[in-house]
């Protein structure tokens, strides 16, 4: 069994003060779903404050990003132990890093060793564009970008991992993914490629999330398929009442 997952991408919004707001008005009605692991990934700036916040509550904390050093000349970037200071969880590879900064699939194996070796949960972001969804290129781009972004992780750490399927076509667009579209590409995509670089145990055990324009209207159905473990979520994790109802949409399937 895997336990449902929702994680909030707040991206770059909210200062450390609204992001305070934020949490006031989320922490307590989140609490009370049960049997969800829930995520708040806001920026770097407010993580320290956050974390303080949630200290006492079943909700955890991720960052957006991180590079893989331990330390040195890397100017504006933040090193995994400075991450896991204050967090469990790391959202890696997400599609606007790759398009905006140039994260690869090589890069985003640097961050998920890193991740891993730190003791930090990784979301992990594969997806294709438009182009490449247009043109059938699906399950070739996210096969790729799993088997070089996964690449010489030891199977025992597989169970760890958190796989975020976001089409970038669905991203902010306001144009999500159907759900029958979104459970071929986790069955028939993802877990097969999973199987293939980690012994089936672990493989089964990587929680599968799906991303792009989820709202409390259209998460169920996500969550109608068995096979859609969770979601990572955008624009809508900025407002309370969605991120909550997201939530309970999992928890109640
Ligand atoms: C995301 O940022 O990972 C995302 C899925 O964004 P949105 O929900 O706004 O499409």
């Amino acid at each position: 069994m895997r336990k449902p997952f929702v994680a909030g991408n707040w991206k770059m919004n909210k200062t450390v003060a609204e992001a305070r707001d934020l949490v006031r008005t989320m922490s307590a009605p989140l609490g009370e779903i049960p049997g969800v692991e829930k995520v708040l990934c806001p920026p770097y700036i407010s993580l320290m404050a956050i974390a303080a916040m949630l200290e006492n509550t079943d909700i955890g904390l991720g960052a957006q990003d991180m590079h893989w050093e331990e330390k040195g000349a890397f100017t504006g970037e933040v090193a995994p132990n400075m991450v896991k200071e204050f967090c469990k969880y790391v959202i890696i590879g997400h599609s606007e890093r790759r398009a905006y900064f140039g994260e690869t699939d090589e890069t985003v194996n640097r961050k998920l060793s890193a991740a891993i070796k730190f003791g930090l949960t990784p979301i992990v972001c594969v997806g294709e564009m438009l182009d490449q969804y247009e043109s059938g290129l699906t399950a070739e781009v996210v096969r790729r970008q799993i088997r070089i972004g996964l690449a010489g992780i030891d199977s025992a750490h597989a169970a760890k991992i958190v796989v975020a399927y976001e089409p970038v076509w669905a991203i902010g667009t306001g144009k999500a993914s159907s759900g029958e579209n979104a459970n071929y590409v986790h069955q028939k995509v993802i877990r097969p490629a999973l199987i293939e670089l980690f012994e089936a145990d672990g493989a089964e055990a990587i929680r599968i999330l799906y991303g792009g324009s989820v709202t409390a209207s259209n998460a169920s159905e996500f969550f109608a398929y068995a096979d859609i473990d969770g979601a990572l979520v955008g624009g809508a994790s900025l407002k309370p009442d969605e991120f909550v109802a997201i939530t309970k949409a999992i928890s109640g399937r």
